[in-house]
């Protein structure tokens, strides 16, 4: 394989192959008799699935009760992600001339809000990209037999990790990704974020909307927060380009 014919995103088409492999991978293993997969390759199916139609990283996944998917308005309440966090009242921060990312100047010790550490978790939300997709989690739950407060995915990421990786070869998908501190040539659950934003993109949507939908930071650039679009402008956006 050549660093030309590989990439660092895939395509929906591509992730219904990669979908279905978890299914061959599954039946190969009961006509060998080996043991069965931990996670069930339906389970692993709508695990990605949500993934990649939200945009989310992974490990967010982990966090969310049935509850908190509210199919029938097409949002997920994410309550445990990456960049969901606001400054509490009891601190003080401060932004450095250099760099982007403000820094904590002193928070109350034995502050009951934040313990100290100046920041508390706030949640955050994000849409379902279709009706179809509600109407397949909302079955999906509904065959699980689950109760409101049960978490629906909570899985390892190495496992997660492990099974994705060897559907992708099995798919044929030639990976090639430079991270910063590493290369990785084999297939790897963030890419499905990433793979939204291209899609994202190649359907015309504009920079502040794949912004949205990846939950970046508003507060990086003052223009763009005035120009962020909101949720419901999202969903829209999306209704119009999937179905
Ligand atoms: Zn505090």
């Amino acid at each position: 394989m050549t660093y030309q014919e590989s990439k660092n995103s895939i395509t929906e088409k591509e992730f219904d192959n990669v979908c279905r492999q978890f299914y061959i991978m599954d039946q190969e293993r009961s006509k060998q008799s080996v043991k069965q997969m931990s996670i069930s390759p339906l389970d692993l199916t709508m695990f990605f699935t949500i993934v990649f139609g939200c945009a989310l990283r992974p490990k967010e996944l982990f966090y969310p009760t049935v509850e908190d998917f509210d199919l029938k308005n097409l949002i997920i309440k994410l309550p445990v992600t990456k960049t969901g966090f606001k400054q509490c009242k009891c601190s003080i921060w401060k932004k450095p001339k250099d760099g982007k990312k403000k820094v904590l100047v002193s928070a109350k010790k034995n502050c009951e809000l934040c313990q100290g550490i100046g920041k508390i978790r706030k949640v955050q939300y994000t849409t379902i990209k279709s009706r179809t997709d509600a109407e397949r989690i909302r079955k999906y739950f509904e065959d699980r037999d689950l109760a409101p407060t049960d978490r629906p995915f909570p899985y390892y990421q190495q496992i997660l990790r492990k099974y994705f990786k060897q559907a992708g070869e099995r798919a044929g998908l030639k990976i090639f990704t430079a991270k910063e501190t590493r290369m990785i040539y084999n297939l790897y659950p963030y890419i499905l974020r990433e793979s939204r934003s291209k899609i994202m993109e190649d359907l015309g949507a504009k920079e502040s909307m794949v912004k949205l939908k990846l939950r970046h930071s508003r507060a990086g650039n003052l223009l763009l927060r005035y120009q962020m679009p909101s949720l419901g402008e999202l969903k829209a956006w999306e209704a119009e380009h999937y179905n």
